[in-house]
């Protein structure tokens, strides 16, 4: 089968022909119909994010199940599904929480295994979701992002008079938007950069209330549309250190910062305003089985939209061209078919 293969550490990888895996007894073998770039995948395909090598990226697919393990119970031949990234051991004190996000042996398809930059895939069948039959691959495909953004929404416990600022108008926070709004949030405020305008437009479309370019008077523009209280939750997605000290004080008098970017390097802020302010900071990794199977549920509703999301198709040997788009910040995300 044709794979992109991460085989080399540094800059780099192969698009190239490797053996389709085989089901161990607990697993499926999934025929990849669609599968998104993730945020996640461009550092690991740039070698800046260490990953075991070789490996195949790719963890947000939808696709048919063409075998099934001995011990394999709820699937057969023919299902359509999705599954979601994170393996947990199911047995450790945070799996046996609920947290298996945080399992001390977490596994995640395409960042410890191999995932779905390839024609099949295998995964435990404890992780895969059946799609409704009137869900496009394409959707199945994003459910993977759209829960990484339910999950903080979920965190945050918004409420009806609940102000709500996303900084970052990349998919993750272009979710939150989607979400934040379906869960009743009173007014939605988007934060960009310069370059973010086609997002911002689109984030007004998914539902922010106002818009903002990031600028020295970013707080008084937060300010303006709070009508001086600042907001009641803010969501951090956009990975960037220098945004933590923004997010801090973008925040009211004992409101929550929920924060969903992965920063690369450490971030400075001033940390007083955490106590002075009794600013309550909440960390969101991932998503739980539970959520991804709720994010199912509500884009089958027709809560959450995905096709305003997908700007580019491709297929997954042009893997070159999809990355060339990102560079060049076109992108919001790109769906590539094997
Ligand atoms: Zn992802
Ligand atoms: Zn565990």
């Amino acid at each position: 089968m044709l794979a992109v293969v991460k085989d080399k550490k540094g800059l780099g990888y192969t698009i190239k022909e490797v053996e389709i895996p085989r089901p161990k007894d607990d697993e499926v073998l999934i025929k990849i119909k669609a599968v998104g770039i993730c945020g996640t995948d461009v550092p690991i395909l740039k070698g800046i994010r260490d990953v075991p090598i070789p490996l195949i990226p790719g963890h947000e697919f939808a696709g048919d199940i063409v075998e099934v393990g001995s011990k394999v119970k709820d699937f057969k031949v023919g299902d359509r599904v999705t599954p979601a990234i994170v393996i947990g051991c199911g047995h450790c004190y945070f799996c046996r929480k609920g947290l298996e996000t945080l399992c001390d042996n977490i596994i995640e398809t395409g960042i410890h295994v191999d995932g779905a930059f390839a024609e099949y895939v295998t995964v435990p069948e404890k992780v895969v979701h059946r799609l409704p039959d009137n869900m496009t691959y394409e959707q199945g495909a994003s459910i993977d992002p759209i829960a990484s953004a339910y999950h903080p929404v979920k965190m945050a416990s918004i409420g009806s008079e609940d102000i709500v600022v996303v900084f970052g108008p990349g998919p993750i926070g272009l979710y939150a938007i989607q979400i934040a709004k379906a869960e009743g949030a009173k007014k939605i405020i988007s934060v960009g950069v310069k370059g973010d305008e086609d997002r911002l437009e689109l984030a007004k479309k998914l539902g922010a209330d106002e818009t903002i370019i990031s600028s020295e008077k970013l707080l008084e523009d937060i300010s303006k549309f709070t009508h001086g209280r600042m907001a009641d939750i803010v969501f951090e997605a956009t990975g960037h250190p220098s945004v933590f000290e923004m997010a801090l004080s973008s925040a009211r008098k004992h409101g929550t910062v929920v924060m969903i970017g992965i920063f690369h390097e450490p971030a400075t802020a001033n940390i007083a305003q955490i106590v002075r302010r009794e600013i309550q900071i909440k960390g969101s990794l991932c998503y739980t089985w539970q959520d991804y199977k709720e994010c199912i549920d509500l884009v089958e509703a027709g809560k959450v939209r995905i096709e305003p999301m997908i700007s580019h198709i491709f297929d997954l040997k042009d893997m070159d061209k999809a990355l060339e788009v990102i560079d060049e910040r076109k992108a919001i995300k790109i769906i590539l078919h094997p």
